[in-house]
């Protein structure tokens, strides 16, 4: 089994369920006491938050590369950056290490196309929402149709990512809201709904929604595992 670098802390809050389901995937297929080779950096995040008022994602990139770096310099084989919107910078990340980037934004793409689905709604942060670094990239790369809410549920959105969920507050009122959201982009023809943040997941699962959810993290931690124990599963066969 190789090692996973796991770049995580935005927020802990998700990079715990990253750290469980990485483990629960690698006792799912291997069995016994089973567990996954993790090494991982956990920024705080506040540093990061504030470079983001700034708008300096140069120095955010300089950051995150300068901690994949030091997880590849203390054995890690692969980075799995445990958040959605800091892919933003993932070819800085890729840059600074020899190792491969598992990006969530293809992970999540190849799962919904191996469902033969073509139209997603996408919930995340305004910066995941709005901006090219996520969205053409699931529909240049992956040719997926994408629909993103309107202005005024993005904004809601991303103030209950980092207002609530990222400190750990879940709300019955903002559960509401997002099950609005997913309804509203399910009647503008969304065949399902990709939860682009790796919070999300903390506060809406299958039962708010009338179609298909998918869940950035849960799908970034599989792939992580299936990318670290396909050498030993080809030993196995
Ligand atoms: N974890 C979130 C995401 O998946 C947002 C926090 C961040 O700004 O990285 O996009």
């Amino acid at each position: 089994m190789k090692t996973i670098g796991l770049l995580g802390g935005m927020s802990w809050e998700s990079t715990t369920q990253y750290y469980r389901l990485l483990n629960e995937i690698v006792r799912a297929e291997l069995g016994g006491l089973h567990s996954a080779k993790i090494l991982m950096y956990s920024v705080d995040f506040e540093e990061l938050v504030a470079l983001k008022h700034q708008g300096d994602w140069s120095e955010i990139g300089n950051l995150l590369a300068t901690a994949a770096a030091q997880l590849e310099g203390a054995g890690a084989e692969c980075i799995l950056l445990a958040t959605n919107t800091m892919h933003k910078v993932a070819d800085a990340i890729a840059l600074s290490t020899e190792i491969p980037l598992i990006h969530i934004a293809d992970a999540t793409a190849e799962e919904i196309k191996r469902q033969s689905i073509q139209r997603v709604g996408l919930l995340g942060t305004r910066f995941t929402m709005e901006e090219s670094f996520y969205k053409d990239r699931l529909v240049q790369q992956h040719g997926l149709d994408v629909l993103v809410p309107n202005k005024e549920a993005r904004d809601t959105i991303h103030d209950i990512i980092y207002d609530e969920l990222c400190l750990g507050q879940i709300r019955s009122a903002s559960r509401d809201q997002m099950r609005a959201a997913v309804s509203n982009l399910f009647e503008s023809g969304a065949e399902a709904i990709i939860l682009g943040c790796t919070e999300i997941g903390l506060l809406i699962g299958p039962e708010d929604s009338a179609i298909p959810l998918f869940d950035t993290t849960a799908i970034h931690a599989n792939a992580a595992i299936y990318w670290a124990i396909e050498s030993d599963h080809r030993i196995k066969r």
